[in-house]
């Protein structure tokens, strides 16, 4: 466990240095762009590595720019880590002024110190950094640097992460050590030697024992790759490798994954510095691909470490039959690739291998027998047009693949400059839509009529997100949940639309509302007592609240979903899974869903009456699913043939533009009354 913090550590430091250094930020902190600052300091740092606060102190040591999960906070705040921060500072300042080399390698451009600290009443690392030049083109008074402060809190998703990286079951953090508890726990000490607290977690997970019993081993076999790697790379530096025949296997091992066998991150950025010399010279020109895999957390949590590893050994295969003989491959982390492929003859070959990449990996893979869909997204950024540094072309490699993942998915982006204005437009839209939050006037609800098949009648409502911004007009849902759930705003977004669809439903007496839940939602242990409380507030009974999850959501088993949807259908609310069939499990898996319902996806039903095989697979998700007493809906009906299919397959419920669109509740309080006077009349 102190490995993992160690780990953190470091891996926080090395987030940093994607921007600290770096030309530009050296420029930015001196002239005080505050806007430059906070979207590459700040937000860039809060969004892409999840650290939680951002922090620049002028060479005085003042705080001159401040942000706390991306958003700007008063400098003031800065207060609450000065104690524990101003000796780390002045650690750091005196190593500047002495040149200390001896920290500095590949890996480590810069240096550092860290610590662990409490911040706002949490345990948090923080780490310090200065901001300098990457082309070594600007000169600065040693110690007398801009500095960043980045802090990352010990709980929530650190924890979740760690937890699933070592196994560990029920981490959490405490102030207090029970000894009498059954837990095992260690002590998180600062370097002075104070303890903040302690980590502790369930010794023994049923089954899980021999990955416990082995911690100790990996710990124990990770130092030693390190201290090789820490005393390689001095060899290399000192340009004194004496080839004994040993050491030939010791390189091996020390530039090479061990899962996959391809070069790992040592070996890549040792070749890319060497390839971009080759650029500045005029020699040749390259492309950096970053690749992502899509839905690797999920596979690892629903199917299990091991099959997360077969994941990767067979993605990494089948990356090196795409690529060809010039081109590098590398696993520079869990589930990220790069390749290092040469241009000479333009960017027309950089697309087709994105695109042969991105289409061998839709194909699933087998792992255990079940069919496994992942996909993977790739950020591209080329030398020597994007940059000439590896700093500079990585971050910018970096910043396609976040385009690429945010505007879909399974996809690939080539960097653009308007690209760094686009991390400013999600910026802008999470500024809004806290504005939106605040003033709770924009976000309205729709709600889309559901009717049962057989005969036609309303059977519920879906309510569904509207955002009508005050100068941009309509925003469509599928451009601001996403950035509501990497803000975290989605839970107030949550609130907003579970509030207002409970009021309508008990105003107009409607059967169901079926209310669209996000997986961070479900993940949150308050969560079912807040519905709960809501229902109450609205005078609404649970069983006519239907909540809608997606598979890859029911399936988390990080968090504390489980507890929820368990706490929610005790209630007596019903819980369906949405988009059924667009995520990787199998119909097999049905049975052990704990739900009730089951939407099948709109991509399914666009295809009746094609050649396809969607009535085929529609047809057996209906039977299994009434053979397992689930109940069904399908979603997208926009043809009366597919509205006849459906019926006569026996699905339950439907829903669509051919039975109606989502509307304003006024418009559906005068649908209700419309069929309440049609009833009337036929009586
Ligand atoms: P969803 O839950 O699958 O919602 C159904 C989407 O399909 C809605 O789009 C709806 O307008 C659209 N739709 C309904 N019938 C048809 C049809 O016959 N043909 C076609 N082409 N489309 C149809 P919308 O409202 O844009 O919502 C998009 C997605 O945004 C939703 O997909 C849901 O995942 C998410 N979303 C919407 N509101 C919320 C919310 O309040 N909370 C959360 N967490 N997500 C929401
Ligand atoms: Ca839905
Ligand atoms: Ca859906």
């Amino acid at each position: 466990m102190d490995v993992a913090v160690d780990k953190l550590r470091a891996a926080i430091a090395h987030d940093q240095e994607s921007a600290t250094v770096w030309d530009d930020a050296v420029h930015n902190v001196r002239k005080g762009d505050k806007n430059w600052i906070d979207a590459n300091l700040g937000l860039w740092m809060h969004s892409y590595f999840g650290h939680d606060g951002g922090f620049v102190l002028d060479p005085k040591d003042r705080p001159v720019f401040s942000s706390f999960q991306g958003s700007l906070i008063d400098n003031k705040e800065f207060d609450h880590l000065e104690p524990a921060v101003m000796p780390l500072v002045s650690a750091l300042r005196f190593k500047l002024r002495q040149g200390v080399t001896d920290e500095l390698n590949d890996r480590v451009l810069s240096l550092g110190v860290s610590d662990l600290t409490i911040f706002l009443g949490r345990p948090a690392v923080v780490s310090i950094k200065p901001i300098i030049s990457d082309s070594g083109n600007i000169k600065q008074v040693p110690g007398e640097e801009y500095l960043h402060v980045a802090v990352r809190l010990l709980d929530g998703d650190v924890l979740r992460e760690l937890a699933d990286n070592y196994m560990l079951d029920g981490l959490r953090f405490s102030w207090t050590n029970d000894s009498s508890s059954k837990e095992a726990s260690i002590a998180l000490k600062t370097s002075a030697g104070d303890t903040l607290g302690f980590l502790s977690w369930r010794p023994y997970r049923p089954g899980s024992d021999v990955v416990y019993s082995m911690i100790p081993t990996l710990a124990a076999v990770f130092l030693i790759v390190m201290t090789v790697l820490s005393v390689l790379v001095i060899a290399v530096k000192r340009r004194s490798l004496k080839l004994v025949s040993s050491e030939v296997t010791i390189r091996h091992l020390a530039f090479h994954d061990t899962l996959t066998g391809l070069p790992n991150r040592l070996y890549f950025e040792e070749v890319l510095d060497r390839e971009i010399r080759r650029v500045r010279n005029g020699a040749s020109s390259l492309a950096l691909l970053y690749l992502d895999l899509d839905r690797f957390k999920q596979v690892n949590d629903s199917l299990g470490h091991p099959a997360g590893d077969e994941l990767i050994v067979q993605f990494a295969s089948r990356l090196k039959l795409l690529t060809a003989s010039g081109d590098i491959v590398a696993r520079v982390g869990g589930d990220e690739f790069t390749i290092i492929a040469p241009t000479g003859s333009g960017q027309e070959r950089v697309e087709t291998l994105c695109m042969r990449v991105v289409d061998a990996m839709r194909t699933p893979f087998e792992i255990n027998g079940a069919h496994v869909f992942v996909g993977v997204s790739v950020g591209v950024a080329c030398a020597p047009q994007d940059g000439q540094g590896r700093v500079e072309l990585t971050r910018k490699a970096d910043i396609a693949l976040y385009e690429a993942k945010t505007t879909g998915r399974g996809r690939f982006a080539i960097f653009d400059e308007r690209m760094d204005s686009a991390i400013q437009r999600r910026r802008t839209v999470e500024r809004d839509l806290r504005e939106a939050l605040r003033t709770g006037e924009q976000l309205e609800a729709f709600f889309q009529p559901v009717y049962s098949a057989a005969d036609r009648k309303l059977a519920g409502v879906e309510a569904l997100m509207r955002w009508i911004h005050p100068a941009s007009g309509f925003i469509p849902p599928d451009v601001f949940i996403p950035i509501a759930e990497e803000t975290g705003l989605i839970e107030k977004v949550g609130e907003v639309v579970l509030r207002q669809a409970c009021a309508t439903a008990a105003a107009l007496g409607i059967e169901t509302v079926a209310v669209n839940v996000s997986a961070i939602e479900l993940r949150n242990p308050g969560f079912a007592s807040r519905v709960a409380a809501t229902l109450m507030a609205a005078g609404l009974q649970p069983s006519r609240l239907e909540l809608e999850v997606t598979e890859s959501a029911i399936i988390d088993i990080s968090g504390s979903t489980q507890e929820n949807i368990t706490a929610l259908r005790e209630l007596g609310i019903e819980i369906s899974i949405d988009d059924f069939g667009t995520g990787f499990s199998s119909l097999g898996r049905l049975q052990n869903l704990a739900v009730d319902r089951i939407k099948i996806d709109r991509s399914f039903i666009t295809g009746f009456g094609g050649s396809g095989s969607d009535e085929a697979i529609v047809k057996a998700i209906v039977d299994l699913a009434q053979a397992v007493g689930l109940k069904t809906t399908a979603e997208g009906v926009e043809t009366p043939l597919q509205e006849q299919r459906l019926r006569e397959m026996g699905c339950d419920h439907l829903q669509g533009y051919l039975l109606g669109k989502p509307m304003r509740s006024a418009d559906l309080e005068a649908l209700v009354g419309n069929m309440e006077l049609a009833k009337a009349n036929s009586a």
